[in-house]
């Protein structure tokens, strides 16, 4: 579907006397109008009228009238998408599908990489946090907080927490039950690189273990 604003848009940049002069080449000014002879009826006085203000145009001799849209519909056998399209590309103005029902393939493929990215974004939040969750829980903080002393670094200082400092837990699998039941998928959590699809087949453990974990995001 295309969006109103495009709709709106193409057709403000369009010069509907332009158009219409394609078809219509005995399309001549006369005052503030344009009056030629009719594409949709045979005549041989003008009776087709173009108005550049109102964006319309009308024939006195059997009626017909419309905007550019309907015009490219009527001359072209255009459908409204088509035409749209059509009179976009030549104003050089970028085509913004909305998302709907009768969304295009292109638009459906641009939905499905975007949901893609949130959910990967989304799990290495979820994986962030538990890391910094796990770094707080003592006894198991004990080798975090030295390996962070060794290295000079106060776990309560600004730097710390804006880096999201962590700490991978030794188990197997802390952080693969947790997704889990985050509900994050395992195919997901293996693409971000968080967990590994065990060698005999079935499950997946924890990629990282016993370590300092830096989440930057
Ligand atoms: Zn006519």
């Amino acid at each position: 579907m295309l969006s109103k604003d495009t709709i709106a848009l193409v057709r403000d940049r369009t010069d509907l006397v332009a158009v219409v002069s394609e078809s219509v080449p005995s399309l001549k000014r006369r005052g503030r109008r344009f009056l030629g002879l009719c594409p949709f009826h045979k005549e041989k006085t003008p009776s087709f009228n173009v108005n550049p203000d109102s964006g319309l145009y009308h024939c006195f001799g059997c009626k017909e009238s419309g905007d550019v849209f309907t015009f490219l519909q009527r001359v072209d056998g255009y459908t409204f998408h088509e035409a749209v399209r059509a009179l976009a590309e030549r104003a050089g103005i970028p085509i913004e599908e909305e998302r709907g029902p009768a969304g295009t393939l292109a638009s459906s493929e641009a939905d499905r990489h975007k949901k893609e990215r949130e959910a990967l974004y989304a799990a290495m939040q979820m994986a962030a946090s538990w890391y910094e969750e796990q770094l707080r829980l003592k006894p198991q903080n004990e080798y975090a907080l030295g390996e962070l002393e060794r290295r000079g670094l106060d776990p309560q200082s600004e730097a710390v927490q804006a880096f999201r400092l962590g700490y991978a837990p030794p188990g197997w699998d802390g952080l693969t039950s947790f997704l889990k039941r985050q509900g994050v998928s395992p195919a997901v959590a293996e693409s971000v690189g968080l967990v590994v699809p065990r060698s005999g087949g079935g499950g997946y453990y924890d990629r990282f273990r016993h370590r300092l974990m830096f989440a930057i995001m």
